[in-house]
């Protein structure tokens, strides 16, 4: 073992890669890591040997428009990469606190971590880590795995007690950069974060690329002289991925599709209208051919019968606002029983394929509408499109437009000149535009300026004061859509000393990596009254909003995945809205405001069949809508549980 170090380390050495001091070999690298593919910082690491003991020590770094980021950490191994100690201190994202400390004693770890104190049992193979960062802890951790016979699971720390990794070795390939080759090894790591992450390693053990996502979005980590390739790198990801989810697409059992009749349940339609209690919907060819009373609808000789009685069936529903950027989501969403997202901003090359493979049906998912993210320029811009001037406005737009994008989105940086000229080159093109509200420009002024969409509240103030009643009078002269995304407000804005649990249930039941991310999300400082104080003011202009005509849709920004869409909708009944209303938020309003409601939105003869079967009736409990039993996409049913297991939730 201690022979396969030193080959490593010569071989480094001959490289240039290694500094020979006059005690220790050291090893050093330099990665550069980006968001959205934009460059935002680096990670700087080092590898040290005392003996038979390894030091690897990294300085994790990034600006994410505007906010520092950073992360300490130190893992100690033995000679054969097995760990000793593992400490990380700082942040690994935005919100993300990161505060480990996990020592091996025996077969034990001793795991601080949150300020709490615990020793867990820790089967072999085991491996210390804590989410994504730093990346130097996943190479080393491929290294051990490598070392030790590529073991099917790995068991790390800190977990639940302990969380479970699987690696596998997903190919060989050569990236050219100028006229130099490099041969890398692929992997795929699942389980140090949530879903798949993919790992380059080059043949010397060192950690090439790393493509992954902090805070829910792409993050792509790159050494220094292979940044060229970073594109070809995230293409390459990619195609493992959507691989990956056709996969879980073929072992999940459809449970019916082609024509049949559900038979027995209460149909919620969505219209507004009353519920049809021992209702019919007939499904041919994934579209509703008939909805009605028993009674009255006719059910074609031959047609499968699936008997629902007891179940109520709802609409499919929407998430508009989010970013789908990992294929676990898209069992998530179906489970969840949302059958339609916008997607608010994502990696061009990956959303563009999930969008395509969903709806070429090779690939099981929520049906995709794209919102392309375009942000103004400068180091603080947000992604890698970006408009500065009229011309490069149009070019952004033309780029999405030309991919099917049906709407723009765009961000925080854009002039307000250049935010006329991106509406009015998108609305040329048939694109409707979304987005934050720029800065410097009230709301007001971005949706005169043509925005269709707000994203966010973006209103302050109290709901009965002259300024706010102004402003959403002025909202619903210019029909702009809000999605006020308070569920998102709520798990940032809870009061610290909050369990999430008490306002979402549905953490309870993500894998452990979303809950370390979780663990420490809230405000710091504040009580339980002061967070509902605000919380509550928001609600209180989403219900003026509503009662005044404006579009509230509901998003949730992803939050606890899939769940939160139901804990949106069930803040909606907080604010004030009816069961329906709320509902109704959640689908024919959505669909409405991407011009969709005449394929998609309410349960009605033609439309496409996007159902789903409730065990217990929304209408008479919002948080019903959480009791999802199956989920019906363009007539093929699918059993919500297993969607969920799929990719390493509870149902
Ligand atoms: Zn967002």
């Amino acid at each position: 073992m201690i022979r396969a170090v030193r080959i490593i380390l010569a071989a480094a050495i001959a490289s240039g890669l290694i500094v020979t001091g006059v005690q220790d070999p050291v090893e050093r690298g330099i990665l550069r890591l980006h968001y959205l593919q934009k460059p935002i910082g680096s990670e700087r690491y080092e590898v040290a040997r005392d003996g038979d003991v390894l030091t690897m020590t990294s300085d994790f770094d990034f600006t994410d428009r505007g906010g520092r980021v950073q992360l300490a950490a130190t893992l100690r191994t033995k000679a054969d990469f097995t760990p000793l100690s593992f400490k990380a201190q700082g942040k690994s994202y935005r919100f993300v606190n990161v505060d480990s400390d996990v020592r091996i004693d025996g077969g034990d770890a001793i795991v601080k971590a949150d300020g709490s104190e615990a020793r867990v049992p820790l089967p072999a193979p085991f491996y210390t880590v804590d989410g994504y960062a730093p990346f130097a802890a996943q190479m080393m951790l491929l290294r051990y795995w490598k070392q030790h016979g590529q073991p099917r699971v790995l068991h790390t720390v800190p977990g639940l007690p302990a969380n479970e990794v699987f690696i596998e070795a997903r190919g060989r390939e050569a990236i050219r950069i100028g006229t130099t080759v490099v041969q890398l090894d692929r992997y795929a790591i699942d389980g140090v974060v949530w879903g798949r992450e993919t790992v380059w390693l080059d043949e010397r053990g060192t950690l090439a690329a790393a493509i992954t996502r902090a805070g829910g979005l792409s993050f792509e980590a790159v050494r220094e002289d292979l940044e060229p390739a970073l594109v070809g790198f995230v293409q390459r990801a990619t195609r493992d991925r959507i691989a990956d989810l056709e996969a879980i697409t073929r072992h999940t059992a459809l449970l019916k599709s082609g024509t049949y009749a559900m038979v027995g349940a209460t149909i919620v339609d969505g219209t507004g209208g009353p519920a049809i209690s021992d209702g019919v919907i007939v499904v041919r060819d994934g579209r509703i051919a008939a909805v009605g009373p028993r009674a009255s609808v006719a059910i074609p000789d031959g047609t499968p019968a699936v008997p629902v009685d007891g179940k109520t069936i709802v609409p499919g529903l929407w998430d508009m606002h989010t970013h789908v950027t990992q294929v676990e989501w898209a069992p998530v969403y179906l489970g969840a029983g949302v059958t339609t997202v916008r997607d608010m901003g994502n990696e061009f090359e990956f959303i563009t394929s999930l969008r395509d493979a969903i709806a070429s049906t090779r690939a099981l998912g929520p049906r995709i509408v794209a919102a392309g993210l375009i942000d103004g320029g400068g180091p603080n811009a947000f992604g890698v499109y970006y408009a500065a001037t009229p011309d490069e406005a149009k070019q952004a737009v033309a780029k999405y437009h030309d991919a099917g994008f049906q709407q723009i989105k765009i961000y925080s940086l854009v002039t307000p000149p250049i935010v006329e000229a991106i509406t009015a080159e998108a609305h040329r093109l048939g694109l409707t535009v979304t987005g934050h509200i720029p800065n410097g420009m009230t709301i007001e002024q971005a949706a005169a300026a043509g925005m269709d969409h707000i994203a966010h509240l973006g209103i302050r103030g109290e709901a009965g004061s002259d300024d706010v009643k102004r402003t959403i009078a002025f909202l619903r002269d210019h029909k702009t859509v809000i999605d006020p995304t308070q569920s998102w407000n709520e798990l940032l804005g809870h009061a610290a000393g909050t369990p999430i649990a008490a306002f979402q249930p549905g953490v309870l039941k993500i894998p452990a990596p979303l809950n370390r991310v979780f663990a420490n999300a809230g405000a710091a400082g504040i009580d339980a009254a002061t967070a509902r104080t605000r919380l509550e003011r928001g609600l209180r202009i989403v219900k003026a909003l509503h009662d005044a005509g404006v579009p509230v849709v509901v998003g949730t920004d992803e939050g606890i995945p899939g769940h939160s869409v139901h804990r949106e909708i069930e803040l909606y009944v907080e604010a004030g809205l009816t069961p329906m209303e709320a509902l109704q938020a959640a689908t024919i309003v959505s669909a409405r405001a991407m011009k969709m409601d005449g394929e998609l939105g309410t349960i009605e003869r033609g439309k496409r069949a996007d159902l789903v079967v409730l065990n217990a009736n929304p209408l008479d409990s919002i948080s019903n809508i959480r009791s999802v039993r199956w989920t019906i996409s363009d007539g093929r049913v699918y059993d919500a549980p297993t969607l969920w297991r799929s990719v390493r939730f509870q149902p």
